[in-house]
């Protein structure tokens, strides 16, 4: 136990090693700014080039302190806070580790919580008492929360997040830096540069090599060496990256024939009794070459539609890292849930697939979806199966997961700030009670005294999509939706507005664009003044700064849709605003 400040007051200094990397400053300066916040006590910083002059608070490896052996077989994020005589050690693998050990601590001691980039707490005490030492490491090695708010270094570093995606630098310790994070056989050999010399480097279906929306045939020589140098490049060009893309395209993989059908890949996949087969054999051929120059490169590829059931007998390579992705999924139920209901069910088909991958490949990352894609702002209630759906992936060898939300420049979509914060938490944190966080972020977010309304809200369609399917692309027209629920919704969010602060009333405003969006678009078309309605609509959206309705696609055709159509659904010559994921 240590008595690190006692009545506002204290005999503790923060230090870094005088060669201390810029996170590991950060991490200290960190640690004064929110310790002085809650105690009102400031800390001094210095570093060990100056004498001791009291109990120190170390800061990574300072003072001739040495590694914790306990360390030695974790990650290179674990970290270790710890009592050593009279001073205290946070110290981890690497400096973000030590910076992830220090919001750790202001967690425990202080309930340190970042809920949004906008939005973080703390707790005012006099006293700070270390007593227990925590070692901790991370069940995902990749965690990723793919929605707009979540890219800012705030929130993705105090919540722990190494994503790809977000703003994280220098002072945040870096992040798990990928190149060319999704789709990327035709950036590999693009059909228009080699279609017309060698169609033989293409999918060969149904009789013919095709040239428009194709993937690529695995089994040719040539198309590997093409591989093994293009990968070569990306990471000559970008060393700080150490995972690349060798994946199929996104076309129609859930409709049309994409899997090359030459006699050699189709023998291959016919033995293995799937098409990701050549895919795994192919990826696995180019980490294996590539890592002889480049040992720590990882190649990552998609299970993904066509390719989402796993071989047969083949394995893939240790530096393969296999992406698979639930999008057929329903999101009413976790995939447990949804097997345990239907074995035959799309879900339980899948949980049949995610079973098999977890137990072939050391590397399995998940890409899962936590918002309405054709309805950004239509209520998607999935919390209670998304962090089932985390749990299930820990405790069967899942390695990395990304959570896909609205990501839009803009933001916004259902619950986005929430889905956000949970999704980090359950990603590395045990033993959750959903309500509680919840509860805790309705709080602080939403105001005290709104709180309990909101979260009655929230819960009220959790419950609701009880019993019926919930996909990724519904709209309105949704049993789920019913005149009733949306009274009983709209009861609910007058009473917070109505008994919050002034403070928290943007923020409210911003969670009934979603009840208005479900109300507006399940209007009748001959309802008087609906036009109107829908451009008072648009008017509200763009003052919270959102940028779409419906994934990629320009707001002001979505609000023309809404006008043409009930449930939003006639969505003539629409055009995908195709940015990019990197
Ligand atoms: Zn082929």
């Amino acid at each position: 136990m240590l008595e690190i400040i006692k009545n506002q007051r204290s005999e503790y200094y923060i230090v870094n090693n005088k060669d201390a990397s810029v996170c590991e400053r950060f991490a200290a300066s960190e640690l004064e700014k929110y310790l002085y916040l809650s105690t009102n006590c400031p800390l001094p910083i210095y570093s060990d080039k100056c004498d001791k002059y009291g109990k120190e608070i170390i800061i990574g490896r300072a003072r001739g302190n040495k590694k914790d052996e306990r360390l030695n077989n974790l990650s290179d994020e674990a970290f270790i806070i710890k009592e050593v005589g009279d001073d205290l050690i946070i110290d981890g693998n690497s400096p973000r580790a030590i910076l992830y050990a220090v919001y750790r601590f202001l967690e425990d001691y202080i309930h340190f919580r970042c809920f949004a980039s906008d939005c973080e707490t703390y707790k005012e005490v006099d006293d700070i008492v270390f007593k227990n030492e925590i070692i901790f490491d991370f069940k995902f090695e990749y965690r990723e929360v793919y929605f707009t708010d979540a890219f800012t270094s705030c929130f993705a570093s105090k919540n722990m997040l190494n994503s790809n995606l977000a703003d994280l630098g220098e002072r945040e310790g870096g992040k798990n830096k990928w190149f060319n994070f999704h789709h990327s056989f035709s950036d590999i050999v693009s059909p228009k540069e080699y279609f017309d010399t060698h169609p033989e480097y293409f999918s060969y279906i149904d009789g013919h090599r095709v040239k428009e929306h194709t993937e690529l045939c695995l089994s040719n020589e040539d198309v590997f060496k093409l591989a093994v140098e293009k990968v070569k490049e990306w990471k000559r060009n970008h060393m700080d990256c150490h995972i690349f893309s060798v994946a199929q395209d996104e076309w129609m993989g859930h409709f049309i024939k994409m899997a090359c059908e030459c006699d050699k890949c189709k023998a291959l996949d016919d033995k293995e009794e799937a098409q990701s087969a050549s895919i795994i054999n192919f990826v696995s051929k180019v980490a294996r070459e590539v890592n002889k120059e480049y040992p720590d490169v990882l190649i990552h590829t998609f299970a993904y539609q066509y390719s989402r059931k796993p071989p047969k007998t083949l394995i893939p390579d240790k530096n393969v890292i296999v992406r698979l992705c639930n999008i057929e999924c329903s999101w009413s139920r976790s995939i447990e849930e949804e097997y345990r209901m239907n074995p035959k069910s799309r879900g339980g088909l899948f949980y049949d697939d995610f079973m098999k991958w977890s137990k072939i490949t050391n590397r399995l990352y998940i890409w899962d979806y936590a918002v309405n894609f054709r309805n950004y702002l239509l209520p998607f209630p999935n919390l209670r199966s998304m962090t089932k759906n985390i749990e299930f992936y820990k405790k069967n060898n899942v390695k990395g997961l990304l959570m896909q939300g609205n990501f839009s420049h803009g933001g916004g979509g259902y619950l986005d700030k929430l889905k956000a914060y949970i999704a980090a938490r359950f990603m590395r944190y045990d033993n959750l009670v959903l309500e509680d966080e919840v509860m805790e972020f309705c709080k602080a977010y939403y105001g005290k005294k709104a709180a309990k309304a909101v979260f009655d809200f929230i819960f009220l369609f959790e419950d609701a999509v009880k019993g019926y399917d919930l996909w990724l692309y519904d709209d309105s027209d949704h049993p789920m939706f019913t005149d009733k629920l949306e009274e009983q919704a709209a009861n609910l969010l007058n009473k917070a507005y109505i008994e919050t602060e002034a403070k928290y009333r943007f923020r409210l405003g911003e969670l009934s664009l979603n009840l208005a969006y479900l109300n507006l678009t399940r209007l009748d078309m001959d309802v008087k003044d609906r036009n109107e309605m829908i451009d008072d609509f648009s008017e509200a959206v763009k003052a919270h700064h959102i940028t779409e309705l419906f994934e990629r696609t320009k707001l002001e055709y979505s609000i023309d849709v809404m006008k043409k159509s009930q449930y939003a659904k006639k969505r003539d010559n629409w055009q995908s605003l195709y940015y990019i994921m990197q």
